[in-house]
């Protein structure tokens, strides 16, 4: 059994990533389980090296290890070839084509939020059309989906199901910049990386059944997933990178690493009140049925 953090370093951390990475951690490690740490910079504007060093520093210092990852050929950045090898895999299955829409740029700066597209304009472009348009302009690229419903049995949530054409659309897998998009990376990544459970925000519950699906065509093994509760600031939105009150420099700041998780611990239903515990002990009475689904305001 093999589980994964999977950060991206576009800045400081926050209690919401530690509450998803905390439960990750506890489920692979309370099962005898083993971690990844994979560094997700694949959008160069955003992601920066320094966030990612702090965000293994940050990680150590509430007790949360892995046993694989975190060097140099875990970061995204460093695996493009892995990616290209899979875009190739579904160009020769006729399933990619070269998109001039400038709506991609808007679905790219947000790649986890779950937008209804549907399919492109682009999809019935001609060879010759295409080859035309991209003397103007670089295309980005899209998988071509299915008329199929993706249904499976989330660990947490339950079962859920989407229909590719109609909730997804064709989705992209590459950028006009060049870079690689978040749902093929994931997949090339976790399969490579053998990872068997991935528990990760239920933001990206509904980017799921695209990853299936990607991992069928691939011909890859799908891990199983939970998708854990967001946390909630006090006006009720999910807590972000730019809520730099519960940042982890003010987390720091603030708590011991023991009463960190001892609060992420009483949120996640683990015990009753917020005393201090260190994960390792936390890992021996680890308990996923115990664990809210819905989301969680998150109140110091
Ligand atoms: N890198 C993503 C994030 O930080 C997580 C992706 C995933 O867990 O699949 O939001």
């Amino acid at each position: 059994m093999k589980g994964r953090f999977a950060p991206s370093p576009s800045g400081r951390m926050h209690l919401g990533n530690l509450f998803s990475f905390l439960l990750a951690w506890l489920s692979a490690k309370s099962r005898g389980g083993s971690m990844v740490l994979r560094i997700e910079d694949l959008d160069p504007a955003r992601c920066k090296p320094a966030y990612a060093w702090q965000l293994m520093e940050d990680l150590e210092w509430l007790g949360l290890d892995w046993d694989e990852g975190g060097e140099a050929a875990s970061w995204q950045s460093n695996r493009g070839g892995l990616y290209a090898a899979a875009f190739e895999a579904l160009a020769a299955k006729g399933l990619t084509y070269p998109c001039f829409c400038s709506r991609i740029q808007r679905l790219n700066e947000a790649p986890h939020i779950h937008e209804v597209s549907p399919s492109c304009p682009c999809a019935g472009l001609t060879a010759g059309e295409a080859a035309e348009m991209a003397k103007e302009k670089a295309p980005s690229y899209r998988v071509r989906v299915p008329h199929r419903t993706v249904s499976f049995v989330d660990g947490l949530q339950g079962p859920y199901e989407q229909d590719l054409w109609t909730d997804c659309g064709d989705f992209p897998i590459k950028r006009s910049d060049g870079a690689w998009a978040y749902q093929l990376a994931v997949v090339v990544d976790d399969a490579a990386m053998g990872v068997t459970e991935v528990v990760r925000g239920r933001d990206l519950l509904s980017s799921t059944p695209r990853q299936l699906w990607l991992y069928e065509v691939l011909g890859l093994k799908a891990p199983e997933f939970y998708h854990v509760p967001l946390l909630l600031s006090s006006d009720g939105r999910r807590l972000a990178k730019r809520d730099a009150d519960l940042d982890m420099g003010a987390l720091r700041r603030r708590y011991a690493p023991d009463e960190l998780v001892g609060l992420l611990a009483c949120w996640a239903g683990q015990q009753d009140a917020p005393e201090p515990i260190p994960a390792a002990q936390l890992a021996k009475v680890f308990d996923w049925s115990k664990v809210p689904k819905e989301d969680i305001p998150a109140k110091l």
